[in-house]
C-alpha cells in the first residue's frame, strides 16, 4: 500500500466517498452544471451514507471522525463535482457557530437535525455593502420582549432557499463597529425571513447563492449564540475552521483536473506520439501534480492541527495558508488542464472548462485571497520569531 498520512479509519471513509464519487456523483456533475439546479439527489446520497454527519460529534448524531476526515471527504467529492463538495463544506460552515459558541440546549436542539441531513445549514454574514469589511454590516437586531427582531438583508448566501437553518450576524449595537455584532440562529420558517434573488453564476452552478431578507424577523431570545457583541469574534473563529473546507474543495477540483489532463495526454497523439511524451506537456503535468501534493500537505496539516486541539493565532495562520494555497493551485492547475486539452479543453463536452470556472470562486469566498494574505502577514508580524539577523548591527 502506498505511504499515506491517513489512519485506517480515514482511509476507509475516503474509499467509501471515492466509490460514491466515481459511481454516483461524477455521472451527474455535468448535468448539475448545465441545469443550474440544486442537486437534492446528492443531498439524499449524502444522507444515506451519513456524510452530512461528518462535521459533528457522535453525541450530536454525527460520525465523530474529526476535521481531517471531513476535509478528505470534501476533496474526494470535489474531484468530480465542486457543487456537491460545497454541500458538505457548508454543512460545517453553517453549523460552526453553534458548535463553537452554542449552549448545550442549543446544540441539542439544532445539531442532530444537521448531522442527520434533515436540514441543510447556511452562514449569513455578507451584505451588499459589506463583504471583506464585515464590520460595515447594516442588519440590526433589536431586543423586543422575550426575543429579538432582525431587520436587514444578506447577499451571496450559499444554500439560500434550501437551508433549514441560517446562522445570521446582525448588529445589536449599530453604533459600535465589530463589538456591536451578535450571532443568531434563524430557522427557515421564521416569520419575516424571505429569500430574494438566486444569482446566476460562472461556476458551482448547482449551489444556490442568494439574498436573504430579514423584515421584522422575530426570533426567540434562545436564538442568540454566545452573548451580545460576541458575534464578530464568533464569525472569525468560524471562518478559521471553515476556510480549509474551501481549500479541500479547491484541491479536489485541482486533482480532478490533473487526473483528467493526464489521461487525455496519454492518448492524444501529435507528431507521432502521445502529447504526454512531449517535454513541455510532461513538465506541465509534473508541475500540476506537485502543486496538488504541496497544497494537500498544507491542508492535511491544518486538519491534524484542528484534530489535535490547536487554536488561536497558529490555527488562524495555518487555515489562511491552506485556503490560499489550495485555491491558487486550483485556478492555476485548471487553467493548465484546459491548455493541455487544447481546443477540446475549451468546449463543454470535456469537464476541464467547468473545473476552471468552478475553481475561480475558491479564490473569492470565505475571505478573498487578498484577505488571506493580510491575515498571514498579520500573524507573521505578530509572531515573536528569532531571525538570523537579530542582533546584527
Ligand atoms: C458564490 C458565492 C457564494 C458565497 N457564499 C457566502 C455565504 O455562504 N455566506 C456569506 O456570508 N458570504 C458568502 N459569499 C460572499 C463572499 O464571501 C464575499 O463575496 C467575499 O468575502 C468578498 O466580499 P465582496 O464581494 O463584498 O468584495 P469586497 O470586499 O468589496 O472586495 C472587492 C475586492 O477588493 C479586495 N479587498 C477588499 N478589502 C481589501 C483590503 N483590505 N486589502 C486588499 N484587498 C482588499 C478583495 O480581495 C476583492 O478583490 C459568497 C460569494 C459568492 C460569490
Amino acid at each position: 500500500m502506498p505511504w499515506d498520512v491517513l489512519s485506517d479509519e480515514q482511509r476507509e471513509i475516503r474509499e467509501l466517498v471515492r466509490t460514491l464519487t466515481r459511481e454516483r456523483i461524477a455521472p451527474r456533475a455535468a448535468e448539475i452544471d448545465e441545469s443550474s439546479e440544486f442537486p437534492w439527489d446528492m443531498v439524499e446520497l449524502f444522507r444515506e451514507h451519513e456524510l452530512l454527519g461528518l462535521p459533528f460529534e457522535e453525541r450530536h448524531g454525527g460520525t465523530g471522525t474529526g476535521t481531517l476526515t471531513l476535509l478528505v471527504a470534501i476533496e474526494e467529492v470535489s474531484r468530480a463535482c465542486a457543487t456537491s463538495g460545497l454541500i458538505l463544506a457548508v454543512q460545517e460552515l453553517g453549523a460552526l457557530a453553534l458548535k463553537l459558541a452554542g449552549s448545550d440546549p442549543q446544540k441539542e436542539r439544532w445539531l442532530p437535525r444537521l448531522a442527520s441531513g434533515e436540514w441543510l445549514a447556511a452562514y449569513a454574514l455578507t451584505e451588499p455593502g459589506s463583504g471583506s469589511d464585515s464590520a460595515a454590516m447594516r442588519t440590526v437586531a433589536r431586543r423586543d420582549g422575550d426575543g429579538y427582531v432582525l431587520d436587514g438583508g444578506k447577499r451571496f448566501i450559499t444554500n439560500a432557499g434550501v437551508a433549514g437553518l441560517y446562522t445570521v450576524f446582525a448588529k445589536t449595537d449599530p453604533e459600535a463597529g465589530h463589538g456591536g455584532i451578535s450571532c443568531f440562529v434563524v430557522e427557515a420558517d421564521a416569520p419575516g425571513l424571505e429569500i430574494g434573488r438566486i444569482e446566476p453564476k460562472m461556476g458551482i452552478k448547482g449551489s444556490t447563492t442568494g439574498e436573504v431578507f430579514l423584515d421584522g424577523c422575530r426570533v426567540p431570545a434562545e436564538s442568540l449564540v454566545g452573548s451580545e457583541g460576541e458575534g464578530f469574534r464568533i464569525a472569525m473563529r468560524v471562518l478559521d475552521r471553515s476556510r480549509p473546507g474551501i481549500g479541500a474543495q479547491a484541491l479536489g477540483i485541482a486533482q480532478g483536473a490533473t487526473d483528467y489532463a493526464l489521461e487525455y495526454a496519454k492518448t492524444r497523439e501529435t507528431m507521432g506520439k502521445p502529447i504526454a511524451q512531449h517535454q513541455l506537456v510532461a513538465a506541465k503535468l509534473a508541475d500540476m501534480e506537485t502543486a496538488c501534493e504541496a497544497a494537500r500537505g498544507l491542508l492535511y496539516r491544518f486538519g491534524q492541527m484542528a484534530d489535535d486541539g490547536v487554536d488561536g493565532p497558529e490555527l488562524t495562520k495555518a487555515s489562511a495558508m491552506a485556503k490560499l494555497h489550495c485555491s491558487d493551485t486550483a485556478m492555476w492547475v485548471t487553467t493548465e488542464a484546459v491548455q493541455i486539452l487544447g481546443g477540446y479543453g475549451y468546449i463543454k463536452e470535456y469537464p476541464v472548462e467547468r473545473m476552471m470556472r468552478d475553481a475561480k470562486i475558491t479564490q473569492i469566498y470565505e475571505g478573498t485571497n487578498e484577505v488571506q494574505r493580510l491575515v498571514i502577514a498579520r500573524e507573521m508580524v505578530r509572531e515573536a520569531r528569532s531571525s538570523l539577523l537579530a542582533g546584527v548591527a
